[in-house]
C-alpha cells in the first residue's frame, strides 16, 4: 500500500529539490527559463495570499472582538489574560525589530538585484500625521479593493464593537461572521495544503536568479528570528513567571517542555491544545483558568508569530532597498500585534498574515516569495514560542487570581 507523505515531508522535499534545481539553473544560465515558466506558479500562490488576506483579517478580527464581549462574563480573568497577551505580544514585536535592525545595520541583510521585469513600487515615507489620517476609511469598499490593511483593521474593530453594542439584535450577524470565518479558514487550509508546489516554484526562482548567496541570507534571517525567539522565551517568560507567579523558570520550562516540543514539531498551536492544557495543569494551574486561558491563547496569543512578522518585514524591506522609518516601525508593532491575534493556530497561517504587515508599511507583498520556501523553519520556532507564551500566561493569571482570593478572604 502506498503511504501518503505528510505535509512537512513534502515541504522539505520541495525545498531541497528547489535549491538543487535553482542552483543548476543559476550555473547553467537557465534563470530566464525559471522566471518565465516556474515563477508564475509562485505568483499564483502570492495572488492567493493577497486574495485571502482581506477576508481573513476582517472576519478574524470581528470574531475576536465578539469573543472579547464574552470576556465580560469571565470577569477579571478575562481582562488579566488579555492584558498579558497584548503586553507580551507587543514586547515580542519590539524584540523582533531590535534584532532585525541589528542584523540590518551590520549589513547581514542583503539588498537584492531583482530579476528584470520584476518591479516593486518603492514605498514613500509618509509623515506620521498623514499616516494617522489615512488609517480612517472614507469608503469601506475602497479599503477592501485596495487592500488598505490599516483601514480594514479599523473597519473590523468598529464593526465588531457595533455588533457587541447592538446585543441581541445583532445575533444573526454574529452567527454569519462565525460561519463565514469557518469557511475562510477552510479556504486558507486548502491554500496551505498546496504549499509544497509554491515552495518548490519560489525557492527555485529565488536561487536561480540570486545564486547561492541568497541561501546564506536566508540562513541569516532565520538565525535572527531564532535569536529573537530565544531572548523572548528566556528573558520575558522567565521574568514573568518569576515576578508574577513566584515560580522558578527552570520548573516552568520543564513543566511546559512537552507542549513546547510538540508545537515545534507540529507547527500548530491548535493541534497542541490538549498537550498545553495538560502541561498547565501539571504546573498547578486551576482547571477553570486552564480551560479559559489556553484555548483563547492558542487562537489569539502568538508571540512567536509577531517576532517572525517583524523580522521578516525588516528583512524584505531591506531586500527591496527600503529603510523603515520610526513611524513605520511603530506601524509594524501595531499591525504585527493585530496580525498575530488574527493568525489561526495552524501551520503556515502566520505567513498569510505577514501580507497584512507588509502592506501596512508599503513593502510589496510579492516579496514574500523570497522567504516562502523556508517558512516551515520559521514556523517551528514561532509555534513553540506561541504555545509556551500561553502556558506562561495561565501560570501568572492563576497566581493573580489566588492572590485576589486570599485578599478577599482576609477582608
Ligand atoms: N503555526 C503557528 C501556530 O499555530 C501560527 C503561525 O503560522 O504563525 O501557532
Amino acid at each position: 500500500m502506498k503511504k501518503k507523505l505528510s505535509l512537512p515531508v513534502q515541504i522539505l522535499i520541495a525545498l531541497l529539490a528547489g535549491i538543487v534545481v535553482g542552483l543548476i539553473c543559476f550555473f547553467a544560465g537557465g534563470a530566464d527559463f525559471v522566471t518565465n515558466y516556474l515563477r508564475p506558479f509562485g505568483t499564483i500562490f502570492v495572488n492567493l495570499l493577497k486574495f485571502i488576506v482581506v477576508p481573513v483579517v476582517l472576519l478574524s478580527l470581528i470574531d475576536g472582538v465578539i469573543s472579547m464581549g464574552d470576556m465580560k462574563k469571565v470577569g477579571s480573568v478575562g481582562w488579566k489574560t488579555m492584558a498579558y497577551f497584548l503586553a507580551t505580544t507587543a514586547l515580542a514585536c519590539v524584540i523582533g525589530l531590535v534584532f532585525a535592525s541589528i542584523f540590518k545595520n551590520a549589513g547581514l541583510f542583503p539588498t537584492l538585484q531583482l530579476a528584470e521585469g520584476v518591479t516593486w513600487d518603492k514605498a514613500t515615507t509618509a509623515n506620521f500625521m498623514d499616516t494617522l489620517v489615512g488609517i480612517f476609511p472614507t469608503n469601506m469598499w475602497e479599503s477592501f479593493t485596495t487592500s488598505n490593511m490599516l483601514q480594514v483593521i479599523v473597519i473590523a474593530l468598529m464593526l465588531g464593537a457595533g455588533i457587541l453594542a447592538a446585543g441581541e439584535k445583532a445575533k444573526a450577524i454574529q452567527d454569519v461572521v462565525g460561519s463565514a470565518y469557518a469557511v475562510i479558514e477552510k479556504v486558507m487550509a486548502f491554500i496551505i495544503k498546496l504549499s509544497p508546489i509554491g515552495v518548490f516554484a519560489m525557492i527555485t526562482w529565488v536561487v536561480a536568479t540570486q545564486g547561492a548567496a541568497i541561501l546564506g541570507s536566508l540562513a541569516l534571517v532565520i538565525l535572527c528570528a531564532y535569536l529573537a525567539y530565544a531572548v523572548h522565551i528566556i528573558v520575558v517568560y522567565s521574568f514573568s513567571v518569576k515576578a508574577f507567579a513566584g515560580m522558578s523558570p527552570v520548573t516552568f520550562f520543564k513543566g511546559a517542555a512537552a507542549a513546547t516540543l510538540f508545537a515545534f514539531t507540529s507547527t500548530s498551536s491548535a493541534a497542541t491544545l490538549p498537550v498545553s492544557k495538560e502541561c498547565a495543569e501539571n504546573l498547578g494551574v486551576d482547571k477553570d483558568i486552564v480551560s479559559f486561558v489556553i484555548p483563547l491563547g492558542c487562537t489569539i496569543n502568538m508571540d512567536g508569530t509577531a517576532i517572525y512578522q517583524s523580522v521578516a518585514t525588516v528583512f524584505l524591506a531591506t531586500c527591496v532597498g527600503m529603510n523603515l522609518t520610526l513611524g513605520q516601525m511603530i506601524t509594524v508593532v501595531v499591525t504585527a500585534t493585530l496580525a498575530s491575534i488574527g493568525t489561526a493556530g495552524v501551520s503556515g497561517a502566520g505567513m498569510i498574515m505577514l501580507a497584512m504587515v507588509l502592506t501596512s508599511v508599503g513593502v510589496p507583498v510579492d516579496m514574500i516569495m523570497i522567504i516562502y520556501g523556508v517558512d516551515r523553519i520559521f514556523d517551528m520556532g514561532r509555534t513553540a514560542l506561541n504555545v509556551t507564551g500561553d502556558i506562561s500566561c495561565a501560570v501568572c493569571v492563576n497566581q493573580w487570581e489566588k492572590a485576589k482570593a486570599a485578599r478577599k478572604a482576609k477582608a
